[in-house]
C-alpha cells in the first residue's frame, strides 16, 4: 500500500495553559479531529492531496478556536483582512487571496483562483468580488468576529498605549490554520489561511498567502504550512527554503525544519512553527513557542492532536 499522511496546525501563537478552561482547551482539539477527519475522509478514498488540505482547513476556519475566517484577528481598525493559499506539488499550480475582508471560506477562494489559472494572488476587493462571482459565501464584517478577538485587540491596544508590546505573548498576537497532506498517487499539497496578526497595520499582507515563504509543495520533496511571525517567513521565504534544503543538500525532512524553525528563525526572536509532509510520508510539526494547535495522520490511520507538549493520541482512522 502506498503512503498516505495528512498534518494540520491551527497557530502556533497558543494561550498560556490556564488562559483557556479545559472546556476550550478540548474544543480546540475537537475541531482539530473534526478537520484531520475531513482531509483523511478525502485521502483513505483515493482523492486528492489538494483536495483534503482543502477541506481540513476549511473545517479549521469555520471554528472559532482559530485565527482564520469566523474567528480571525482583527487589525488596528478592527477590521478582518483574511489571507489564505493554496499549491499543488504536482503541478506547482496555486492560487492565494490576501486582505479579504468578506469570504467566507478565504481557503475555497485561493483554490477557485487556482483553478482559473490567470492570477495566482487577487487582492481586497478584488479578490472579494472574484469570490462573489465564482459563486463562494460572502460575509460581514460581523460574522467573522468573536468576543475573544475584541478582548485581544484591546489587549494589545493597552499594551502599545503603556510601550510593552514587545512582551505581549504569542497568544495575544497571532495565530493561523494549515494543512499538509500526501496522496495515495504520491502527490503533495498545502493550504494555509489566517487573519494575520492582532492589530496589524491595515493593509499588511503576511506570509500565508505568499507562496513560498507560508505555503510550499513540490512533489517528490514535501509540502509545508507554516504559522507564526510573517514578516519573517517571508524574508526567509520559509517553504521554499526547506524544500531547497531537501533538495539540494539532501537532508531529511526534520532536519530541514528543524534548522529553519528552531535556528534561522529563532534568530530573530521570530515565534514560528510548522507542518510538513515529506514524500515518502513522514510528517513534522517543530515550534519554537510554548505550544501549536496541531494534529496529524499516519500512513496506518493513527491519529494526533496537541496543543502544547502533551500529544494526545485518538481512536485510529480507517484508511
Ligand atoms: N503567519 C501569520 C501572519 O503573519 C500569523 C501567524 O501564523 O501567527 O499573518
Amino acid at each position: 500500500m502506498t503512503n498516505i499522511a495528512l498534518a494540520i496546525h491551527g497557530g502556533c501563537g497558543v494561550m498560556a495553559k490556564l488562559d483557556l478552561s479545559e472546556a476550550e482547551w478540548a474544543g480546540a482539539r475537537a475541531d482539530l479531529a473534526s478537520a484531520l477527519k475531513a482531509g483523511w475522509a478525502i485521502l483513505s478514498s483515493g482523492g486528492s492531496s489538494l483536495d483534503a488540505v482543502e477541506a481540513a482547513v476549511v473545517v479549521m476556519e469555520d471554528s472559532p478556536h482559530f485565527n482564520a475566517g469566523y474567528g480571525a484577528a482583527l487589525n488596528e481598525h478592527g477590521i478582518h483582512e483574511l489571507d489564505a493559499s493554496i499549491m499543488d506539488g504536482s503541478s506547482l499550480a496555486a492560487g492565494a487571496v490576501c486582505a479579504s475582508r468578506a469570504i467566507r471560506n478565504p481557503i475555497k477562494a485561493a483554490r477557485a483562483v487556482m483553478e482559473k489559472g490567470d492570477a495566482v494572488l487577487l487582492n481586497g476587493p478584488a479578490a472579494d468580488r472574484f469570490a462573489e462571482v465564482a459563486g463562494l459565501a460572502t460575509e460581514p464584517q460581523t460574522y467573522f468576529t468573536t468576543e475573544r478577538r475584541l478582548i485581544a485587540l484591546a489587549a494589545m491596544k493597552a499594551h502599545v498605549a503603556r510601550g510593552t508590546s514587545a512582551s505581549a505573548k504569542e497568544a495575544e498576537k497571532h495565530g493561523t490554520v494549515g494543512a499538509v497532506a500526501l496522496d495515495a498517487t504520491g502527490h503533495l499539497a498545502a493550504a494555509t489561511s489566517t487573519g494575520g496578526y492582532n492589530n496589524k497595520p491595515d493593509g499588511r499582507i503576511g506570509d500565508s498567502p505568499i507562496i513560498g515563504a507560508g505555503t510550499y509543495a513540490r512533489d517528490g520533496v514535501c509540502a509545508v504550512s507554516g504559522t507564526g511571525k510573517g514578516e519573517v517567513f517571508i524574508r526567509h521565504v520559509v517553504g521554499h527554503e526547506i524544500a531547497s534544503r531537501m533538495a539540494y543538500l539532501g537532508e531529511d525532512l526534520k532536519t530541514a525544519s528543524d534548522k529553519v524553525i528552531h535556528e534561522d528563525l529563532k534568530r530573530h526572536n521570530a515565534g514560528a512553527g510548522l507542518v510538513a509532509v515529506g514524500a515518502d510520508g513522514s510528517i513534522v510539526a517543530p515550534y519554537n513557542t510554548d505550544g501549536m494547535f496541531r494534529g496529524w495522520v499516519t500512513s496506518n490511520g493513527d491519529v494526533f492532536v496537541g496543543t502544547h507538549d502533551k500529544v494526545f493520541q485518538l481512536p485510529g482512522l480507517a484508511r
